[in-house]
């Protein structure tokens, strides 16, 4: 047993120590550490961290303060769903911690975290936080939205936040409302990140952002609240069609292909996070891991997203572009074919590494599926990033002209809660309930 620790202490140490002095890099270790600690569809509390390129630095933790009756599921639902979380750290030579270290050689988030900050890095942090909550309040509402807002019921805890319905009482109408506690996020970059991009980037296949609030130390925002709940729902009920995958990769493109043409990154496509609308509607949410590339800077290099649904280059190159998205996008079909991503038995940093290794993953029954489709997925898929196709060009691939009416989506919704039901009756359901229809 001791001698397992020393080796492991062994291989880590060099790679903690060359990575003492960047406080970003020390992130790195205390994310994937904590991503090996939990594995894939394991809830965890992850820290995210500045983005060492440039304006968009993202940010931190999970908010881990909702109150004990918060974190329990309504009766007869089980367990909150696990679902895979997302990841974010500066890279370095991602591919040399990867390789060159088992799971066991990383680090507890909480020897990283407190052997790799020093001081004045906490000084900076601190600085930058004060920073963007000045930029916050000059984002948000004047006033208190709690008699705007009323009856708020909560849907779903995410990694930044917890979200819930509620009713405009001027309108009538629902609307969801995300609230992240500030004091327990320790960098708030990323929040005022995603309250720009999803006021800057209006699109019909982006989740609407209403307004938001500063509520004591609660940030409200308020958004359009898409009835339907994630797509990774209706994955795990049904088999999806090829004309239903085709709708929503059509919908999903609109929207990245409006975000790359403006230079900004998603970088967290996955089923999670494209929301489904009763009328049909497809729209990609949580912009939390965005990214804004201006015209000097078209490349990143933070490692940033979750690992199953992580491009090839995060690992394999010192730089990546828009481009990722689509490789997410691909993992996504893959999803909806599956069920679930490549490797997801594997554990977050083995499936890294197969994905810079293995490159394009192999699918089951490929042989079922129709020509287009393959290429479809094959155009998506590229290894190469310079060979993958953009949004702009899976727009025009003829996969897409096989796509069915937007109303298909309702069925689906309709079908997936149905087997969902049936289940639950059956007592079957258990952990795969999903978030996104907890207040059924
Ligand atoms: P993550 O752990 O992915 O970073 P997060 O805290 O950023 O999560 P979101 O992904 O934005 O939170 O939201 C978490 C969940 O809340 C979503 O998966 C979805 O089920 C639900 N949700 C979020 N926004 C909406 C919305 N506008 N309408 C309906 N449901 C929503």
């Amino acid at each position: 047993m001791f001698k397992q620790i020393f080796s492991a202490g062994c291989k880590f140490f060099p790679l903690a120590y060359s990575l003492y002095s960047c406080p970003d890099k020390v992130w790195l270790v205390t994310h994937l550490a904590s991503e090996v600690a939990h594995g894939y569809r394991k809830a965890h509390a992850l820290t995210k961290t500045p983005e060492s390129e440039g304006a968009w630095a993202p940010f931190v933790s999970k908010e881990d303060d909702d109150k004990e009756e918060d974190n329990q599921a309504p009766p007869g639902l089980g367990p909150e769903p696990e679902h895979p979380e997302s990841i974010h750290a500066s890279s370095g030579k991602v591919a040399d911690a990867l390789s060159g270290s088992s799971e066991k050689d990383i680090p507890t988030p909480e020897n990283s975290r407190t052997s790799g900050l020093c001081s004045s890095t906490r000084q900076e942090e601190n600085r930058i936080n004060e920073e963007s909550l000045g930029k916050l309040r000059g984002i948000v509402s004047v006033g208190n939205p709690v008699t705007k807002y009323a009856g708020l019921e909560k849907i779903a805890k995410g990694g930044f936040g917890t979200v819930y319905t509620a009713t405009n009482t001027a309108t009538g109408g629902v609307v969801a409302v995300k609230q992240v506690s500030l004091h327990k996020q320790s960098q708030k970059e990323l929040i005022v990140n995603e309250l720009l991009v999803l006021r800057d980037n209006k699109h019909p296949n982006i989740v609407n952002y209403l307004d938001s609030y500063l509520v004591g130390d609660k940030l409200w925002i308020i958004m359009e609240y898409m009835d339907g709940g994630p797509l990774s729902c209706v994955i795990e009920e049904v088999q999806m069609a090829e004309g239903e995958i085709a709708a929503i990769c059509r919908e999903c493109l609109k929207a990245l292909n409006s975000l790359h043409s403006k230079l900004v990154i998603h970088r967290d496509v996955k089923s999670d996070n494209i929301l489904l609308g009763m009328d049909g509607s497809v729209k990609l949410a949580d912009f939390g891991l965005c990214a804004q590339m201006t015209s000097e800077q078209s490349k990143l290099s933070s490692l940033v997203g979750t690992a199953h649904w992580m491009a090839p280059e995060f690992i394999n190159k010192d730089a990546y572009g828009t481009k990722v998205d689509i490789w997410s996008l691909g993992i996504v079909v893959i999803e909806m074919l599956q069920g679930e991503p490549p490797y997801s038995e594997e554990m977050p940093l083995k499936a890294l590494n197969l994905i810079a290794k293995r490159g394009i993953p192999k699918l089951e029954n490929a042989e079922q599926l129709s020509a287009v489709f393959q290429d479809f997925l094959n155009c998506c898929l590229q290894f190469d990033e310079d060979t993958r196709w953009s949004a702009e060009q899976l727009l025009q691939h003829p996969f897409l002209l096989s796509a069915k009416p937007l109303c298909s989506i309702t069925h689906l919704i309709i079908a997936a809660r149905q087997l969902r039901e049936d289940r639950l009756r059956d007592g079957t359901a258990f952990s795969s309930a999903s978030n996104g229809w907890l207040s059924e």
